[in-house]
C-alpha cells in the first residue's frame, strides 16, 4: 500500500470485541479521510474475523469511498482501510447471505449523509436478524431521531429477509446533511401510543394472532393497539415489533419468532421489554443510545453544539462505540450515571 498517511491503530478485542468496532471504523474512517489498520477482528466472537455480513460493509465502504484495502477477505482477522474521496450516486450492494441489511446500512449512512449531493442505496440480504436493528427499529426510531438531528433518509422494505435464506430488500435514499442540529432529551414525555405489529412470512397466520392475543392482555393497562401482518417473500419468519410513542420520541423493540419458542413465550419477552422501558424515565433505550452517538458526534464537530440525552442503560457496546469515536473526532462522551453528553473537546 503506497500511502504515506499515519494510519490509525486500532485493537478490534477491545471492550465488547465484535463488528461495531469495524463498522464505525468504517465510517469514521471515510468521513474524516483518517486511514486505519484494525487487528483482532471480532477477537470477543465465538467465530472470531470478518464474517460475510462484515465484509459487505468493508466492500460498501471502498466502493463509497475508493478506498484503498487489504485483508478484505472472510475470516480475515486484520484490515487496513485508506480512503480516497466520498463517492455519493447510486448503489447497489448484496450481501450474498441473510447477513444484516441494516449494520451495512449503519456503516454507509454517516459517509453519505456527508457526501455533496443525493445517494440511492438498495441493501439485499436479511432485514430482521438476531443481534442488530430490524427493519422496523430502523425505520420507526432510528431515521426518526436522525431527522431531529437534521438528517433526511428516507427507506422502503421492500421484502422482508430473515435468516438462514435472506432474500430481503430496502432501498435508501440519502439527502447530503447540510443542517446538522444538536439534540437534547433528558425527559421522557407522556406515552401517547403503544403499537404493536406482529408479521409472519410464509408461516401460520396464528402465530401472530396468538402473539398479538397475548401482548393485548399483558398489556391492557396501557392500551395496546396491535395488528397482524403477512409478508410476501423468499423463506420464512415471524417478528413482532412493539412501537412506544411518547412525546416527542419513538422507542422500537422487535423480538424474531424462534424454533422451539412459544408466540406466547416471545409475547411475554416482549411484554417484560416495554415495561422495563415504561417504568423507568430514561429517553431511550440500549440500542438506540449506542446507534445515536454517532450521528450526534458528527453534529458536534461540525456544529461545535453538544447533544445530551438519557439512557436506560449504558451497555458495553456503548461504551466502547464511544472510545471509538474519540480516537478519529475531536469530541468528548461523557457517559454519568444515566445521562450521557456529546461534546467538542
Ligand atoms: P455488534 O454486536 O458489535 O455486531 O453490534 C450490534 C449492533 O446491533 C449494535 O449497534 C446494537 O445496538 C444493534 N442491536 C442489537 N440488537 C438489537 C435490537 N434488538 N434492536 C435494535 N438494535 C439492536
Amino acid at each position: 500500500m503506497k500511502s504515506t498517511q499515519k494510519l490509525l491503530d486500532i485493537d478490534g478485542s477491545q471492550g465488547e470485541g465484535g463488528g461495531q468496532i469495524l463498522r464505525t471504523a468504517l465510517s469514521l474512517s471515510v468521513v474524516t479521510g483518517q486511514g486505519f489498520v484494525l487487528r483482532n477482528i471480532r477477537a470477543g466472537r465465538k467465530k472470531p474475523g470478518l464474517m460475510r455480513q462484515h465484509l459487505a460493509c468493508v466492500r460498501a465502504a471502498e466502493a463509497i469511498s475508493g478506498a484503498q484495502v487489504t485483508g478484505a477477505e472472510l475470516h480475515s482477522t486484520e484490515l487496513v482501510f485508506v480512503p480516497a474521496a466520498i463517492r455519493p450516486g447510486q448503489y447497489q450492494f448484496s450481501i450474498g447471505s441473510a447477513g444484516s441489511t441494516m449494520l451495512v446500512l449503519q456503516t454507509i449512512l454517516p459517509m453519505l449523509l456527508m457526501a455533496d449531493q443525493p445517494s440511492e442505496v438498495i441493501l439485499e440480504g436479511g432485514t430482521h436478524n438476531p443481534m442488530a436493528p430490524t427493519a422496523d427499529f430502523i425505520q420507526q426510531a432510528f431515521l426518526p431521531l436522525l431527522q431531529r438531528l437534521g438528517a433526511q433518509v428516507s427507506m422502503q422494505l421492500e421484502t422482508p429477509g430473515f435468516a438462514p435464506v435472506g432474500g430481503g430488500k430496502v432501498v435508501v435514499q440519502v439527502q447530503p446533511w447540510t443542517h446538522l442540529q444538536p439534540l437534547v432529551a433528558l425527559l421522557r414525555g407522556p406515552l401517547k401510543l403503544l403499537e404493536a405489529t406482529a408479521t409472519v412470512l410464509n408461516l401460520d397466520t396464528a402465530i401472530a394472532q396468538r402473539e398479538v392475543a397475548t401482548l393485548e392482555a399483558l398489556l391492557a393497562e396501557y392500551g395496546l393497539n396491535a395488528t397482524c401482518r403477512v409478508d410476501q417473500g423468499i423463506g420464512e419468519g415471524n417478528v413482532l415489533t412493539v412501537a412506544v410513542h411518547t412525546e416527542g420520541h419513538t422507542e422500537v423493540f422487535s423480538l424474531l419468532g424462534e424454533h422451539g419458542k412459544s408466540a406466547e413465550h416471545i409475547a411475554k419477552r416482549m411484554a417484560g421489554l416495554v415495561k422495563h422501558y415504561l417504568h423507568q424515565d430514561a429517553v431511550l433505550d440500549e440500542y438506540l443510545s449506542d446507534q445515536v452517538l454517532l450521528p450526534m458526534a458528527l453534529v458536534s464537530w461540525k456544529t461545535n453544539l453538544n447533544s445530551a440525552f438519557t439512557t436506560r442503560t449504558i451497555s458495553e457496546h456503548t461504551q466502547t462505540q464511544a472510545q471509538m469515536i474519540e480516537r478519529f473526532l475531536p469530541v468528548s462522551i461523557v457517559l454519568n450515571g444515566g445521562t450521557i453528553k456529546i461534546q467538542m473537546q
